[in-house]
């Protein structure tokens, strides 16, 4: 059997990292679509990294705030594998975190862009192929925060929400077609977004989660493993939360 192609964005990042390794544990030929601003060469160093390691990962760049970028990853990603994607994890996002009263335009519309306008871009790209092959594993990364709201995240707090909505409206358009939509919404994982929070932000954070700790980028990246494998097919529309029971709904 050939393998499939899984394509995850922000694939270079905290959380995208682990993504990519536990898909390449399940078996799949996993692309890494990469920004870094244009830095091609840190990439390609990333990329040696995973093999050094033991994981084989392509990379792809892509700039997901722009639907042409976004096309030319995406053929470079079919180019590249010789197939077309089956498993698409929308993993890409920012902060640009402010309160409302003093949150300029740029904030708003880089978070918007980034975090929703990102899924658009990609996820339309990728449909008609997962259409024609009669299967499809589509997972949004959201976030806890786009569950619940966050005080200094409007931006980031809407553009999370919003992917549920997107999530529930194009799992129902794909259902009958093999395709499962999910959105999978972490609490706070230490990576280089979390890093940025203040020591002593970070440590309230952690005094409201029952469970007493940050989550690790393993524990979201299992679950990715689940909601993209053939035995999720049951499994559309839905939220996973994994948050430590900071949110429980
Ligand atoms: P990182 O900052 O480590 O990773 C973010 C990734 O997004 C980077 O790989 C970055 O790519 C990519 N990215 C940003 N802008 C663009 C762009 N314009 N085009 C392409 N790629 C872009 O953060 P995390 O790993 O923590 O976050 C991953 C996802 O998980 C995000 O969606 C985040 O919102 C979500 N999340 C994270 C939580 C946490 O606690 N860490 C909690 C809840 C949700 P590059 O580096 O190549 O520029």
């Amino acid at each position: 059997m050939t393998q499939k192609v899984a394509l995850v964005t922000g694939g270079t990042g905290g959380i995208g990292t682990a993504i990519c390794q536990s898909l390449v544990k399940s078996g799949y030929r996993v692309v890494a679509g990469y920004n870094r601003g244009g830095d091609h060469e840190q990439a390609r160093a990333w990329q040696a990294a995973q093999r050094e390691q033991g994981f084989e990962i392509d990379i792809s760049y892509g700039d997901v705030t722009d639907f042409r970028s976004c096309a030319i990853c995406i053929a470079d990603v079919k180019e590249k594998t010789r197939s077309n994607i089956s498993v698409l994890v929308n993993n890409a996002g920012i902060t640009r975190d402010t309160q409302f009263k003093k949150m300029d335009q740029d904030d708003w519309r880089d978070v918007i862009t980034t975090n929703l306008d990102s899924v658009y871009n990609m996820t339309r790209q990728v449909i008609n192929d997962m259409i024609s092959d009669g299967y499809g594993r589509i997972v949004n990364i959201s976030s806890v925060n786009g569950q619940k709201g966050q005080f200094g995240q409007t931006n980031y707090s809407a553009a999370k929400a919003g992917l549920h909505g997107f999530t529930k409206a194009l799992a129902q358009e794909v259902a009958r077609k093999g395709i499962t939509v999910n959105t999978l919404s972490p609490g706070y994982v230490l990576t280089p977004m979390v890093a940025k929070i203040a020591p002593e932000i970070q440590q309230k954070i952690i005094d409201g989660i029952p469970v007493g700790r940050m989550g690790t980028v393993e524990e979201i990246a299992a679950a990715v493993a689940y909601l993209t494998s053939p035995d999720s097919g049951y499994i559309t529309g839905s939220n996973l939360a994994i948050n430590g029971g900071q949110h429980m709904y």
